[in-house]
């Protein structure tokens, strides 16, 4: 009996203890425990060098609910530490949901390039392209860098691939409220997926251009989305029906790759 308390407390104190320290370090949402074995796995990242998103919060739970209904776990941290190979292993699709600025360095950045090109999945959304400016391969990786924005307004998104898990669902003409981007260029191999016209509000300088695209990094893919400045975007069906199809076909590694020129607008 005593033997069998002590084994007990030992149990308890050991979960409470890494209970602990998993919500120290970051905000650990499926916990090792919780996660059957097989599981995949996605590491939502959130560190800010610069201007920081009050709609963070709001992200990273709607990407929490949209991966758990997809039966994904998800961890959530703003250590970049957490970049390195062994780590990074355990995933199988990182997302920088409104990061700003310089988020990662050195071997960081080796390693999470390593594990893109040998297959990782990348989801940027919004501010993504408002990170690593002076990480070239994150900028050719991400396929645009931010430049500027107007003031938070309505805007027509005009969807360039219907066929695509994340613009399925959408009318051809998709109008909503966000903080609408204007970038400083795009790579020239992007499957452009979305297209911001900029006919349709106020402060855009680009012509009308790509808002969201994917391409394949090496043997690994990337998504990006230009939207989700709002705590808004986050709670409207169609964004979260937007983000699901991209979650779902960045998890899925036999859903096929982008192809260049995306094809014609429907
Ligand atoms: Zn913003």
């Amino acid at each position: 009996m005593r033997h069998w308390v002590f084994t007990f407390l030992t149990v308890f104190a050991t979960v409470a203890c890494t209970s602990n320290k998993a919500h120290s370090a970051s905000d650990t949402y499926s916990t090792a425990e919780s996660v059957a074995r097989g599981t995949k796995r996605i590491l939502v990242f959130t560190s800010t060098k610069g201007f920081r998103h009050d709609s963070i919060p709001e992200g990273v739970r709607c990407l929490r609910d949209l991966a758990q209904a997809q039966g994904f776990a998800v961890e959530h941290t703003e250590d970049a530490k957490q970049f390195n190979a062994k780590n990074l292993a355990r995933f199988d699709c990182v997302v920088f949901l409104s990061t700003t600025g310089d988020v990662l360095e050195g071997e960081q950045e080796d390693d999470f390039k390593e594990w893109m090109e040998t297959g990782g999945a990348f989801f940027g959304i919004h501010a993504a392209t408002d990170t690593e400016f002076t990480w070239p391969w994150y900028g050719r990786m991400v396929g645009a860098y931010f430049s500027s924005h107007p003031k938070v307004q309505p805007a027509d998104q005009v969807v360039v691939d219907a066929k695509h898990p994340a613009t399925t669902m959408l009318p051809a003409r998709w109008r909503r409220t966000d903080e609408w981007y204007n970038f400083r260029g795009f790579e020239s191999d992007i499957h452009v997926l979305l297209r911001l016209d900029e006919k349709s509000y106020v402060g855009g300088k680009n012509g009308e251009h790509p808002s969201a695209w994917c391409k394949s990094v090496g043997e690994g893919k990337m998504f990006y989305t230009a939207g989700g400045h709002t705590k808004e975007s986050y709670t409207e069906p169609e964004f979260r029906a937007h983000l699901a199809g991209a979650l779902a076909w960045l998890m899925n590694p036999a859903a096929a790759k982008p192809t260049i020129p995306s094809p014609a607008s429907r």
